[in-house]
């Protein structure tokens, strides 16, 4: 990944605090992408990092069929943030595996095949969810991958309530696509999915692997639109780093997923890790904060009046478009502002920041943004 950005001038990176990484020679980088949403409380909290040396020091793991004080305590708390009635809880290894578990909880419990995806959706790598990814490049080497997945145009609401019928098993979406450029689900969509679905007895499954624990200025994006889905999946920062995944259910949907399993599902480490991260989320009222700081970083983007076609995302999931490609604008920012930012596409530059930033971090990153589209852009 790096390899693709930096190509010319690697960074290493040794050490993290907050929002800062750090290479070996105690250079300071401002990391506004979380290193993939990664961390979402900034890199190496207090909190998180007690609890996972605490936990490393009293057990690294036990098999999943013993119960483990710290696997129930992070099953619990999982079940009281959920979106209301999908309070099920089944623990993986990472992104993928969260909606791979959704994809065959969804065609067990509906007895169907059927999946129906959006163009732009990114769901993972494996070869499940990458069916259900729509970039082809990404799928091409591997084909054939599983058959029955059908794509429809994302926000389209006349093309969803055509794909679905009654052989759907389920329709997967992001509430922000992330990876496909920052485009959030247009009013009403989510309800519309909601609706076809529950209709034709599919199950909704929304994929808030990099919208979720309080991404876009709530926990969930999908409590910001009243819609209750199936299942709901979590990745990426949920353990603040370290691999885990989550799939969160209904009842319907546990009550007959089928046979399946993880030698490594709720491992005790990553379960100590995963808990104090969300401890972290809530106490410190994070979803809140990255709205406010958020809404300050759009507002920021868009009075710099930058030579830029668009800002903009939901809380601290941002995207940029800019005119031509945005890999130079990634390089400039990280080699001559420090600042460490991600690419969604070839003309998309995404900030997703830890939810622990401030308006001063906003502000710097807005800054840094003119400087570097001055010269070309303009
Ligand atoms: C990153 C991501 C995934 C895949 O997660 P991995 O942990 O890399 O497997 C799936 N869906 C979305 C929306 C993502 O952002």
């Amino acid at each position: 990944m790096s390899g693709f950005v930096f190509s010319e001038k690697p960074i290493e990176i040794e050490r993290g605090e907050g929002p800062y990484l750090y290479d070996a020679d105690g250079t300071e980088y401002l990391d506004a992408g979380a290193s993939y949403a990664c961390t979402p409380v900034g890199h190496c909290h207090p909190t998180v990092v007690g609890a996972t040396v605490e936990q490393v020091e009293r057990l690294l793991y036990v098999q999943g069929s013993y119960p483990n004080p710290v696997r129930t305590e992070l099953y619990e708390k999982l079940s009281a943030l959920a979106p209301d009635g999908i309070e099920n809880v089944w623990l993986c290894n990472s992104g993928t595996e969260a909606n791979e578990a959704a994809l065959k909880f969804a065609r067990a419990a509906t007895g169907n095949s059927k999946i129906v995806a959006t163009k732009r959706g990114f769901h993972g790598r494996t070869m499940g969810a990458l069916a259900t990814t729509w970039k082809p490049t990404y799928k091409r080497p591997y084909e054939p991958l599983i058959e029955d997945v059908e794509f429809v145009d994302y926000g389209d609401e006349d093309a969803l309530a055509a794909a679905i019928d009654d052989e759907t098993a389920a329709f997967l979406l992001e509430p922000v696509q992330g990876e496909g450029g920052v485009h959030a689900a247009p009013e009403g969509y989510l309800e519309a999915a909601r609706d076809a679905t529950a209709d034709a007895g599919a199950a909704l499954i929304v994929d808030e692997i990099q919208t979720g624990l309080g991404r876009t200025g709530s926990l969930w994006a999908v409590e910001e639109r009243g819609v209750t889905p199936d299942i709901v999946t979590t990745a990426k920062g949920i353990a603040s780093g370290l691999p885990m995944g989550a799939t969160l259910c209904a009842d319907w949907i546990a009550a007959d997923y089928g046979d399946h399993a993880s030698t490594f599902s709720g491992g005790p480490v990553v379960s100590a890790a995963a808990s104090a991260t969300l401890d972290v989320i809530v106490e410190e009222e994070l979803p809140a904060h990255a709205a406010a700081v958020g809404t300050h970083l759009r507002e920021k983007l868009r009075a710099a009046d930058l030579p830029v076609r668009d800002v903009r995302g939901e809380g601290l999931l941002v995207g940029v478009e800019v005119k031509r490609g945005a890999n130079r604008l990634l390089r400039d920012l990280a080699l001559e502002h420090h600042i460490l930012a991600l690419p969604a596409g070839r003309t998309v530059l995404r900030l997703l920041p830890p939810l622990t930033i401030g308006r001063d971090h906003a502000d710097r990153v807005v800054d840094a943004l003119d400087d570097v589209t001055g010269g070309a852009e303009g």
